[in-house]
């Protein structure tokens, strides 16, 4: 396993690590999540993904137990969860959001949740616009000075609240966000690459990518059928199955995985260790956080470093143009 460092913050993260977000507590148990923890351990994952949001608080109970089972010790990995959500099918306005009472409170929950003193990481799981972005700052800022998180962060906030918040903390002595949590894989590039382009250099900001299967899209399995168990079949997700399958827009992805499939074949390997190398290759990625339902698919995604080598410039140009 390689170690990245998170942007130019000195904590360093497995390049590969795993999150829990539709599987914990859904397709996957305490029992095989301790099993899964245990095979990206002996591979040497050293972030595990999590939010407030992920099953409304059932997936860190999962996580949590899972992690204690094991008994590693806590400096040997990183445990993260989100703040935007909340937990409740109809919260109260306190219950969600980016304000210092929600912030708080919901920090406290994931760590009783997770059964950590502490948060590596802490998110803002989208931006709030009822709340001031200094009131946010000011409240992550609160929790690193308390030692409850060692880092915060946000997940798909534009790049202008990025920068604002950067801003604030520095004209208040504040700490500023670290690392930044967006989707990025062969057919969502567009916010990454070029929205997000000055803030790498300019802030040192670090990313950890979400999704780079596209929610498994880019294994190519949903080309013919909606197989069944897959995410896009689960009950609650029919939203997820428009997007990704039914809708002109996702016909149109579907195409652009059709490509892939030879790539793969022609590299003798799998499309999704090829899609996942592929996000690997980005110095601006930290960290690709893997999602599976299973044994196999974690080990399977687990190899796709392997195939990092074998990505020579005409390879990469043929990925380049399947991406669009
Ligand atoms: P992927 O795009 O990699 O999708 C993972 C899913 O694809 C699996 O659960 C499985 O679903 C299927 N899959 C994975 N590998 C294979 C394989 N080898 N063969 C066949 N099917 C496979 O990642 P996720 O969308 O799960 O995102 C990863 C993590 O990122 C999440 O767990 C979460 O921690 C984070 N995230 C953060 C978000 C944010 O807003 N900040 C949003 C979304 C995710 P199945 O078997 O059910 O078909």
């Amino acid at each position: 396993m390689n170690y990245r460092r998170l942007g130019s913050a000195g904590l360093k993260l497995s390049e590969l690590s795993f999150g829990s977000w539709v599987t914990f507590n859904k397709q996957v148990d305490k029992k095989l999540a301790e099993r899964m923890f245990g095979i990206c351990f002996d591979a040497g994952v050293n972030f595990f993904d999590n939010a407030e949001g992920y099953e409304r608080g059932q997936s860190e109970i999962v996580m949590g137990e899972a992690l204690k089972r094991l008994g590693r010790p806590r400096d040997s990995y990183c445990v993260s969860s989100k703040v935007f959500f909340g937990i409740h099918s109809h919260p109260l306005p306190s219950q969600v959001g980016l304000s210092r009472k929600h912030v708080t409170e919901a920090c406290h929950q994931a760590l009783q949740r997770l059964q950590v003193d502490y948060l590596d990481l802490y998110f803002c799981h989208r931006a709030d616009p009822d709340t001031p972005i200094g009131e946010t700052v000011w409240a992550m800022h609160n929790l690193v000075t308390q030692g409850k998180v060692l880092y915060w962060g946000t997940s798909e906030w534009t790049a202008d609240e990025i920068i604002e918040a950067h801003r604030f903390a520095a004209a208040n002595h504040l700490t500023p966000p670290t690392m930044e949590q967006p989707q990025y894989n062969l057919l969502d590039r567009e916010r990454f690459e070029v929205e997000y382009a000055p803030l790498y250099e300019q802030y040192g900001m670090g990313t950890t990518i979400w999704s780079p299967l596209a929610s498994g899209a880019l294994t190519g399995k949903y080309l013919e059928s909606i197989p069944p168990n897959s995410r896009a079949s689960l009950p609650g997700y029919e939203w997820l199955r428009e997007r990704m399958v039914e809708s002109e827009r996702g016909q149109e992805r579907m195409a652009r995985v059709r490509q892939l499939l030879p790539l793969a074949e022609e590299l003798g390997t799998t499309p999704s260790k090829l899609a996942i190398a592929w996000c690997l290759l980005n110095p601006n990625v930290s960290t690709v956080i893997l999602g599976a339902s299973r044994v196999e698919q974690l080990e399977e995604n687990l190899g796709a470093a392997e195939v990092v080598p074998k990505l020579d410039p005409s390879m990469r140009e043929k990925l380049a143009s399947l991406a669009g």
